[in-house]
């Protein structure tokens, strides 16, 4: 298929002049415009047939090829000699990145928190990137805003804050964690300040954040990046589930008043990363309360619980100040989609300059005329992502939504109970979401050597294509880690996936065992 820069139709409503003419220059006939609607449905169309066919064929999700093998596909194209043809730059295409792509639709992916996504979402992904409507300003998105803020609503609604709240649409979780630490940061501030004029930077080396040891690695980064540096983040320790233990919080707190340094965050994790835990939400909400913290939510991954038939996992969410919700996790949207909820949507303000060009403070229209989502966002220029989940609201509803998310709850409790059968196997701790966490025992294994044979397996059989799946440490030592996000995988798929897996660590202890030594190794799978 080739695509020439083609004759073209009038344009499609009529202006009372002559008909357009067709560009003839090259570069002219790329920009979508009217000359070139009917080329953008045929390429759309192209694009979407090439990924249609890769989904329909792919055989496994991953081919296993090496940076080496893929930076010798991507360097060799040379980039100062265009194709001149949608059709050959996709061919291209195929080779450079297609061939080995990781494909997450695939049921043996199980490495990182990467969904399948759904159909609305890919219509909504196809207007927004055409339309192309930035949300920072009313003026450059209109009814986009009104779309996104009904959005915010709708979850806060969700999360069960009332009338004050407000929100907005980030890149991801990450942006949305530092933004909930700014808030909180500028407001133990103003309140330091109401005290007693004392200057932000004179206190930053003061202030703590406290989070548990599975929280996500973003609150100490975002902590860095606010100035108060990795030391300011409070580990604090988990029970045996991997939750937050409220009464180490409690002690955390009580420590950092008797040593006079001010805590200005709890973040607590509604599926942490790892284990998918969730900490004592009311617990935390009434430590946080009792010290007069700011309470925030790290719901990255666990806020598909809140159109799920287990919402009740996330009470105590309503109490918080902030929350964070990933919808590219567990709502199956494609990246990114994320969005920062508040309480108050006051605190929105810590996000607010009043740029001349885009936002001034004096044009005269009110808030309510001039909605300008840009006051309340890190970001500038921004992806009309909410549209997304609009059409998956509007296609699917919440509850269609929340089946996926179940499916793979269900997948996960039957995981688990396949690996705590299994003596091949030691896993960490029965799921709450949808993540487990595992070794290979091997026992009578020197445990260094078992060590190396489980970072082996999964080595393996990642190299194999058979599956992905992750890797992370626990208790100190390394263990395996399958994420579970298609709805489509099964417990049979898991099974075989851990036959491999047992099978790759215990080639890899008989390969390397002193002779005479652990007799078990030639012992394959079941
Ligand atoms: C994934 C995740 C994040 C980071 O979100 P991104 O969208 O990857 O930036 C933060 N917190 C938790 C608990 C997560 O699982």
């Amino acid at each position: 298929m080739s695509f020439p820069a083609r004759h073209v139709p009038g344009p499609p409503h009529g202006t009372g002049r002559t008909p357009v003419p067709a560009p003839e220059r090259h570069h002219l006939a790329q920009l979508l415009d009217r000359h070139s609607a009917e080329d953008y449905r045929d390429l759309t169309c192209a694009a979407a047939d090439r990924v249609a066919r890769r989904i329909a064929t792919v055989e496994r999700p991953f081919t296993g090829a090496t940076a080496e093998d893929l930076r010798a596909k991507v360097g060799k194209v040379d980039l100062a000699e265009p194709l001149r043809d949608p059709a050959a730059a996709l061919d291209e295409l195929e080779r450079v990145y297609f061939d080995d792509a990781v494909y997450f639709h695939h049921p043996r992916y199980m490495g990182h928190l990467n969904c399948p996504v759904v159909l609305p979402a890919l219509l909504g992904e196809t207007v927004l990137s055409a339309v192309n409507s930035s949300l920072d300003t009313w003026d450059q998105s209109a009814g986009a805003t009104l779309i996104e803020q009904r959005l915010i609503d709708w979850t806060a609604q969700r999360i069960g804050f009332g009338e004050t709240t407000d929100g907005v649409f980030t890149s991801g979780g990450s942006q949305s964690n530092l933004q909930a630490l700014l808030m909180a940061r500028n407001e133990a501030h103003e309140r330091m300040r109401a005290n007693g004029g004392v200057r932000l930077a004179e206190v930053l080396s003061r202030m703590r954040v406290l989070t548990s040891e599975a929280g996500h690695f973003s609150v100490a980064k975002s902590a860095a990046l606010l100035g108060m540096g990795y030391e300011s983040v409070i580990t604090v320790a988990c029970d045996e589930r991997r939750r937050m233990h409220p009464d180490a919080l409690a002690a955390e707190l009580r420590r950092c008043r008797a040593e006079g340094t001010v805590p200005i965050a709890v973040v607590a994790t509604a599926g942490t990363t790892d284990f998918g835990s969730i900490d004592p939400l009311p617990a935390i909400a009434d430590t946080c309360s009792r010290h007069r913290v700011w309470m925030h939510v790290d719901a990255a991954y666990g806020c598909g619980l809140l159109v799920s038939r287990h919402r009740h996992l996330l009470s105590g969410v309503e109490r918080a100040d902030s929350v964070t919700v990933d919808f590219h996790k567990s709502f199956f949207q494609p990246v990114s989609s994320s969005a920062i909820v508040v309480r108050d949507g006051a605190v929105l303000r810590h996000a607010t300059y009043h740029a001349d060009y885009l936002n001034s403070r004096t044009d005269g229209s009110t808030p309510r005329l001039s909605p300008n989502q840009v006051d309340k966002s890190l970001q500038t220029t921004r992806r009309f992502d909410a549209l997304k989940l609009w059409l998956t609201l509007r296609v699917m509803g919440s509850d269609g939504v929340g089946a996926l998310f179940d499916d793979v709850l269900d997948l996960a409790a039957q995981g688990w109970v396949l690996l705590d059968e299994d003596p091949r196997f030691t896993v960490v701790t029965r799921p709450t979401l949808s993540t487990l966490v595992f070794r290979c025992a091997l026992p009578g294994t020197d445990p260094g050597l078992a060590d190396a044979a489980n970072r082996y397996a999964r080595e393996a059989l990642i190299a194999s294509g058979c599956a992905v799946v992750a890797r992370t440490t626990a208790d100190g030592r390394p263990h395996l880690k399958l994420t579970l996000l298609n709805p489509r995988a099964t417990r049979n798929d898991i099974a075989e996936i851990l036959d491999h897996i047992a099978a790759h660590a215990d080639d890899y202890a008989a390969r390397h065992s002193a002779p005479g030594g652990r007799d078990g190794a030639a012992k394959r799978t079941r």
